[in-house]
């Protein structure tokens, strides 16, 4: 979540969120949008009152999309498309359907055709980045989120975990990634970092061909606290060819030996400094979270959290698609 990004929608859509700010304005169209439609659990469903007071007649199939899902105004309501490419894929529908559903809300629907609400230019990405975030608190509610989370163990137990992750995803019916954002960079209720590291070899690269693990950071998502003193050059551009940052090793028996150091549940409390990932990160994963530590001088009592156990882990492990795996690293609160 970028300041700028912030101010610049303020700006664009004051017309829309009179006075308010981008984040109340959304949690309360979402949220009375669910009092609306019925609907005081999770997951939540498009149900017919949710979808008619979006004046949205249907959801169909469209195989000519090049984008994942698409709003169409039709004669006297919207018709959402989505790509059929998504169609086995339960989770990632749902969530297709509630961006698409957001992007209603940047009409005035009280009369046909809808007027754009929209009164100065705003980028696409600031408005699909607006949409998504609009689509997130429609399907993870912040008053049913936080109340799972608070109910939830203190930190150091399964509250701030992969599992509670998964579990969590399950409940929402939502794609891991999704839940992830929600609960760690819009709300804040997990006060960490979690990356995402792929395993090199698995890809089908017919050109590449990797004789021992290799793994890169694909994705991460960190809390709002974390902003400026943190930097991961996710996909970042070196010489026009974009880079990740490798770690290179069997990070599964690494991983395995650091958490059979910990006595139970592993956490690390640290702040990151935004040099340390701007050198380097090659070497075993071990030796890159020592580094790390050394870095920012801080001290390496607790490493990484992982995982409770091995059983719990290889279960995680088996769970996350492709064998990519979330590494987290929780912050000082
Ligand atoms: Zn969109």
């Amino acid at each position: 979540m970028s300041i700028k990004r912030i101010s610049r929608l303020t700006q664009g859509l004051s017309y829309l969120l009179k006075g308010q700010s981008v984040h109340d304005w959304s949690e309360q169209v979402t949220s009375s949008l669910l009092i609306q439609s019925v609907q005081h659990q999770l997951p939540v469903y498009f149900n017919k009152q949710l979808l008619a007071l979006r004046r949205i007649e249907k959801i169909v199939y469209n195989s000519q999309l090049f984008e994942h899902g698409k709003l169409t105004i039709d004669k006297d309501n919207f018709v959402i498309h989505i790509n059929p490419v998504s169609k086995g894929r339960k989770n990632k529908k749902r969530f297709v359907i509630a961006h698409e559903i957001a992007h209603t809300f940047l009409y005035d629907i009280s009369t046909w055709p809808p007027t754009p609400h929209i009164k100065h230019s705003i980028s696409v990405n600031d408005i699909e980045w607006f949409c998504d975030y609009l689509a997130r608190s429609l399907l993870i509610p912040r008053q049913s989120i936080e109340n799972i989370v608070s109910k939830s163990a203190k930190p150091g137990s399964d509250d701030f975990s992969l599992r509670l992750l998964r579990d969590l995803s399950e409940v929402c019916k939502l794609y891991w990634k999704i839940v992830a954002r929600r609960l760690v960079e819009d709300l804040s209720l997990w006060k960490c970092v979690l990356l995402q590291f792929e395993l090199l070899y698995l890809k089908k690269d017919p050109n590449k061909q990797y004789t021992f693990p290799s793994w890169r950071l694909v994705w991460h998502t960190k809390s709002p606290e974390t902003e400026g003193d943190l930097f991961i050059p996710y996909g970042r551009f070196d010489s026009g060819i974009k880079k990740y940052p490798r770690v290179t090793g069997k990070l599964e028996c690494v991983l395995y030996d650091i958490i059979d150091r910990a006595e139970s549940n592993c956490y690390i409390n640290m702040q990151i400094p935004s040099n340390v990932f701007v050198s380097s990160a090659l070497g075993n994963l071990k030796s890159f979270i020592i580094s790390i530590l050394k870095k920012s001088e801080l001290r390496a009592d607790i490493v990484v959290n992982v995982a409770a156990n091995r059983d719990m882990f290889k279960s995680q492990f088996h769970y996350l698609p492709n064998s990519k795996i979330l590494l987290c690293i929780g912050l000082e609160q």
